[in-house]
């Protein structure tokens, strides 16, 4: 099978184009810039859904900031495993600086209050959440992202940093995928 006959297997409906992700971007670094102009930032991005959303929003920032990574899991498959483990360490301190906390979505809530608990135990003066899309009557934990790019349907969504099984991050969209392939 080619790549665009796995592809179509696979995808249900495309939820959001490569054209909206960009204008949306654009807007939203725009109101981020103004929000926290001044502010001694340090973006924290989570390997490896943040690509490729985090470098398309930092060129677009117009702030003076550093940019770090750490990695988390809490999904295997296709389905929150529930666990949200932090891999690997921040290279710099983060000591009484402002985090932006960039992921690619929100679904349960969990991976985003424990990160930010996690960057608050490290001496962040302030964690400030970031994600490209906020996933809509899903949340298992009271935590809601600062920012958000778009909503989605409680479907399993893949392509712009979110994978389906490991494979499909270089989407330049977001699709839904088919039900019976995860249902
Ligand atoms: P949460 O902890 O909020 O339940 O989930 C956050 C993490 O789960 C995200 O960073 C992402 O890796 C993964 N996730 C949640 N929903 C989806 C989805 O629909 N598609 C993909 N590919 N990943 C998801």
């Amino acid at each position: 099978m080619t790549f665009n006959d796995e592809l179509k297997a696979s995808v249900k409906k495309v939820l959001v184009s490569e054209k909206e992700i960009k204008k949306s971007i654009k807007a939203l670094a725009k109101k981020m810039t103004k929000d926290l102009e001044g502010e001694d930032l340090v973006v924290v991005g989570l390997l490896t859904g943040c690509i490729p959303f985090l470098p398309d929003l930092l060129k677009e920032l117009k702030l003076k900031l550093l940019v770090n990574y750490v990695q988390a899991s809490s999904y295997e498959g296709t389905a929150s495993t529930g666990k949200v483990k932090v891999i690997g360490e921040l290279k710099e301190s983060i000591e009484g600086k402002h985090v932006i906390l960039v992921d690619d979505i929100i679904d349960t809530g969990l991976t985003l209050k424990e990160l930010s608990k996690y960057l608050y135990d490290k001496g962040a003066k302030k964690v400030t959440t970031c994600v490209l899309a906020s996933k809509v009557g899903t949340r298992k934990v009271a935590f809601e992202a600062d920012y958000v790019c778009f909503e989605v349907p409680n479907e399993y969504v893949f392509g712009y940093g979110l994978d389906y099984n490991g494979y499909y991050r270089n989407l330049p969209y977001i699709a839904a995928l088919k039900d019976e392939l995860y249902k």
